[in-house]
């Protein structure tokens, strides 16, 4: 418990219990007081408000409005000219938004233009095949987006007439829709009243109120989700949270903010603390562990055997050359383990032949060494015995392209031919 109170604090107040409550937190500010990072007074009610966002004394009204004034002015003159800005379809603002999930903005944009020339309603993409969407989708990762994206369009067609739907309830129904991207659609579209947080929103309200906790902790995204909602104006809802994404994302950015050039710069509790760089706490890193798998192209007259990459697996819903994790270190013990892989796996007979190539990439935490094997069929069916059942095509080598691979699996496709 904290002994000492800062300077205009009344113990005999409520803040006392918040004070006493969280003083071990407020040490975290004193230190920085001691330091002179501090720079004007610091009453007890920021001091909460900073540190303990379940005690947290939201921005009053005035900072909110001169908040919302800075930056819609900022945002007049130096928003984002972004391909899918400018429109109020829900579905067109739908796909971009789930394919800016995990992404960067330059990745998408040619992404979101062949995605959208070929499947250009809700109803086009519901009735496409998902062998076409995921290869519409091929390399821009988290290929269950692109399913859940699939089967919510076949959703909003069974059940809301093609109609996307207008409610929080019912789009949160919809698969891969959680709570941000619900409320950029809402928005955007619609201008409804709904609040969004996202990496860019994370980053620029952990500085404004120089939040130093865990951002995804529990305490962390109710303090985040209660300042998106209470700075939401009433009127174009839907623009003021793309200026919130556009700062975040062009001035308030993640290594070395552009604090001089920022609209709300004097608003910021980060800034005068000068702690702009060290919020919000970066997340531990997962560490890297390395892996060994070989891929092989099995050939039979002429045709490469791909397989259907099952549920539950990495990169479910593509397909593959078939591909094992491996542990032996020499050729021909190496050579066995495989076709003792494809025996158990495929239920067919192969001799595997020479190295074609060795890639490298990272796979979530994993880096990943993949040696490339050519083999050849002797014997057995095609029908996969699983568990879980798989299912095998033999294609031509100019049938490849028709497929959605992964990165891995179509560079390997220029050794197939
Ligand atoms: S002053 Fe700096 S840290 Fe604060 S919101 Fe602006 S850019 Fe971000």
């Amino acid at each position: 418990m904290m002994e000492a109170y800062p300077l205009g604090f009344d113990p005999s107040s409520r803040d006392k219990r918040r004070w006493d409550c969280y003083g071990s937190k407020v040490n975290v500010l004193l230190s920085l007081r001691e330091r002179g990072n501090v720079t004007r007074s610091v009453t007890s009610t920021e001091v909460i408000f900073r540190l303990d966002q379940s005690m947290i004394e939201l921005p009053d009204e005035s900072w909110r409005a001169l908040f919302r004034r800075r930056l819609l002015a900022w945002y007049r003159r130096h928003g984002r000219d972004l391909p899918w800005r400018g429109t109020c379809d829900p579905y067109v603002i739908w796909v971009s938004e789930i394919m800016l999930q995990q992404t960067q903005v330059e990745t998408v944009k040619p992404y979101f233009a062949r995605f959208l020339a070929e499947f250009p309603t809700i109803e086009s993409l519901a009735r496409a095949e998902e062998d076409r969407v995921l290869r519409l989708w091929e390399g821009l990762g988290y290929y269950r987006r692109a399913r859940q994206l699939h089967q919510a369009a076949k959703r909003v067609v069974a059940e809301h007439a093609g109609v996307f739907p207008r409610q929080l309830p019912a789009v949160d129904q919809l698969p891969g829709i959680g709570r941000y991207t619900a409320g950029a659609i809402l928005s955007i579209a619609f201008d409804a009243r709904e609040p969004i947080l996202e990496a860019n929103t994370v980053r620029l309200f952990s500085r404004l109120v120089a939040f130093r906790g865990e951002t995804f902790s529990t305490q962390g995204q109710r303090l985040l989700w209660a300042m998106a909602e209470a700075l939401l104006p009433r009127r174009h809802p839907g623009r003021f949270n793309q200026a919130l994404m556009d700062l975040g994302s062009e001035v308030c950015t993640g290594r070395a903010p552009r604090c001089g050039e920022c609209p709300v710069s004097s608003l910021c509790l980060a800034r005068q603390a000068g702690l702009e760089t060290e919020i919000p706490t970066p997340k531990r890193k997962p560490v890297v562990e390395s892996r060994h798998e070989a891929a092989l192209i099995v050939r039979r007259r002429g045709r490469v055997l791909l397989l259907h990459r099952p549920e539950g697996q990495r990169w479910a819903g593509l397909w593959d050359f078939p591909r094992y994790p491996v542990y032996a270190e020499h050729p021909l013990g190496l050579a066995q383990e495989l076709a003792d892989h494809v025996r158990r796996q495929l239920g067919i007979a192969i001799e595997v032949g020479g190295r074609v190539a060795t890639l490298r990439h990272g796979v979530t935490r994993f880096r990943i060494t993949l040696e490339c094997y050519e083999a050849r069929y002797l014997s057995g069916g095609v029908a996969a015995p699983g568990p879980p059942p798989i299912e095998t095509r033999w294609l031509r080598p100019e049938e490849l392209g028709q497929y959605p691979l992964s990165t891995t699996g179509r560079k390997l496709c220029q050794w197939a031919g």
